[in-house]
């Protein structure tokens, strides 16, 4: 029989790819970046950089070179330089919604907070868009964003359940439990937060199941929730295929589409 304790884990853990990824795309107060404003659409509009660098690989992931190829992909750039960048084109395109995208917000600690104390001295709100495995990891971590004023935190949930979750992104699937946690630390802490949840793979009773989920976690979770549905860019098209995973549902156009 085997030794319980010598099973292999069943996938990676995003703590540990946390730090590694850390390693690659945090140097000082410097983070990795593609690109330091682009104005998009959501929230009614919003100007938005492109970070390097996540703690997941979703198989679904819009962002393709920033996540999966972080070593060669960005240059690093201060909180001052960033936050230029993203004041400039927000005034330009009367956005009073900031953030960062397209991977992980919360990778660079101090990089981090040197923004957040930056947009605290502005009439712009920053949007920190994560996956919710720091957060969840760490209390203090949410503790310490309470001290910021201009923040949202926008925490996305992969899937539905461990097991959809598991397969979504091949971690460790007891690490599906972080984004609640980080909710929860988020709203004990009094940061402003909300949920969304990637569905695209899952069926009504998953929905059901994580919607009971973020209500035991805090009952306001679901007047916020955001359903989320992959956009199936070619890259990602191709990505789904290799690993035999079917979506549900797509967003086409603005619309959502039953496949
Ligand atoms: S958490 Fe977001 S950025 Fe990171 S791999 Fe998943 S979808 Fe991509």
């Amino acid at each position: 029989m085997a030794n319980p304790s010598t099973k292999k884990p069943k996938g990676y853990d995003p703590i540990k790819l946390t730090k590694a990824m850390e390693k690659v795309v945090v140097d000082g107060n410097r983070r990795k970046y593609v690109r330091l404003a682009r104005p998009l659409r959501f929230y009614g509009g919003t100007t938005s950089a492109v970070e390097v660098g996540c703690n997941l690989r979703c198989k679904f992931c819009f962002s393709d070179k920033p996540v999966f190829r972080p070593q060669s992909t960005g240059k690093f750039y201060t909180p001052q330089e960033v936050f230029n960048a993203l004041s400039k084109s927000a005034r330009k395109y009367g956005h009073k919604l900031i953030s960062a995208s397209a991977s992980e917000g919360t990778l660079g600690r101090v990089h981090l907070f040197e923004l957040l104390r930056l947009v605290d001295q502005s009439e712009f709100v920053y949007i920190l868009e994560t996956n919710g495995m720091t957060l969840g990891n760490d209390a203090s971590f949410a503790q310490q964003l309470a001290a910021f004023k201009n923040l949202h935190v926008r925490v996305s949930i992969k899937g539905t359940s461990q097991q959809e979750y598991h397969q979504l992104t091949d971690a460790l699937p007891e690490s599906y439990e972080l984004p609640f946690k980080a909710l929860k630390n988020l709203i004990d802490s009094g940061v402003s937060c909300n949920a969304c949840v990637m569905i695209s793979f899952s069926d009504e009773a998953g929905i059901q199941a994580v919607e009971k989920k973020l209500f035991e976690t805090h009952p306001g979770l679901l007047k916020s929730l955001e359903k989320e549905h992959i956009t199936p860019f070619t890259k990602v098209a191709k990505r789904l295929s290799k690993n035999g995973l079917k979506p549900n549902s797509i967003a086409f156009k603005g619309n959502v589409v039953n496949l």
